[in-house]
């Protein structure tokens, strides 16, 4: 390979800017010429491509957000745009890929690898941690940072006016952002989409609490719970339980921003270094993950079927037995 090109796509995620960073500059040092395409497959079919030096990603390991920009390109679903997007990889004589983002922008990388003569790898990043392959995916771990950090503080007035809030969380259909912050902010229930809780399970629950003379209490929603949300959650629990005032709170997209930890930077340097270091090694069609605080590589099209459930049972058990 000449020249590896490098995007974002998908969900944003902190962790994104130290992975563009470590590609371009593990790239430039093996002799390669690297380029950045803007606005995820998008730019590929815009032919929005610039050249990146090592100066291009001077201090963006602190930034949040992906320096390239990120889009949803329904064109990249379809023939005929993934010719064009291929075209202008010509054009600029890419002939690697490497593309961090979550399941769709896999699939894209799955279909334009298999229709031409490409090297690719991807990169799991969202804050979901939902991606077969790696234990963590980018941004994961600074959204359950984020997650705790605002717990913490409606924890404050919750207890000074006894007060029941039910906090929704992101992470589509998975939990593990729920789970895990619940654990670190001593939510009083967690919802999980991956575990039905019956409403009159955390009516038991709030009681025990209310028994052992609980101020205040919190409960973390899932986005994808089954039950339908925080509003919802709240509004059935009211019905039966009014012990305390209760409140909602929608985190929403400030789980998305922020400066990424010292662990999504880590993981974001590693990843980058290691699919730059996978091309050279002739692999393709591969994502790149961290298993047991090892650098590993999965079939892209493995990685595609595999949904996998990572709420450890362990933890499960505990976070109840801790509240
Ligand atoms: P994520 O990568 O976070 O899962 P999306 O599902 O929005 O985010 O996918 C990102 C982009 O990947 C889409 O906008 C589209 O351009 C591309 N993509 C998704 N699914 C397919 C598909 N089946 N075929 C080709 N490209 C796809």
């Amino acid at each position: 390979i000449k020249k590896i090109a490098v995007l974002t796509s998908g969900g944003d995620a902190p962790g994104m800017n130290p992975c563009i960073r470590a590609v371009v500059r593990t790239g430039l040092h093996l002799g390669y010429e690297v380029a950045g395409i803007m606005h995820g497959y998008q730019g590929m079919i815009d032919n929005n491509i610039v050249d990146m030096n090592s100066h291009s990603v001077s201090n963006i390991l602190q930034l949040g957000g992906t320096i390239l920009k990120t889009a949803r390109c329904a064109d990249f679903r379809n023939v005929e745009g993934r010719k064009l997007a291929f075209e202008n990889l010509k054009k600029n004589n890419i002939d690697a890929l490497v593309a961090i983002g979550g399941d769709g922008t896999f699939t894209g990388l799955e279909r334009l690898s298999s229709e031409y003569d490409l090297q690719v790898i991807g990169v799991p990043g969202t804050i979901d941690n939902d991606l077969y392959g790696s234990d963590y995916t980018l941004g994961f771990d600074t959204a359950t940072n984020t997650v705790i950090e605002a717990i913490d503080k409606i924890r404050d007035t919750a207890e000074s006016h006894a007060r029941l809030f039910f906090v929704e969380v992101m992470g589509r259909d998975a939990g593990c952002i729920a789970l895990r912050a619940g654990i670190a902010a001593g939510a009083e229930a967690i919802m999980l989409p991956e575990r039905d809780t019956s409403i009159e399970e955390l009516i038991a629950t709030l009681n025990d609490g209310v028994a052992k003379n609980k101020n205040s209490a919190i409960v973390i929603v899932s986005e994808g719970d089954k039950s339908g949300g925080a509003f919802n959650v709240a509004k059935r629990v009211k019905e039966v339980f009014n012990f305390y005032d209760t409140k909602v709170t929608i985190l929403g997209h400030l789980q998305r921003g922020g400066s990424p930890s010292s662990f999504d930077r880590i993981l974001g340097c590693r990843m980058g270094f290691a699919a730059v270091k996978a091309l050279q090694a002739g692999e393709s069609r591969k994502t790149v993950g961290l298993r047991g605080n090892k650098i590993v590589l999965t079939d892209i099209e493995e990685a595609l079927k595999g949904h996998e459930f990572k709420l450890e049972e362990d933890l499960l058990e505990m976070s109840t037995i801790l509240a």
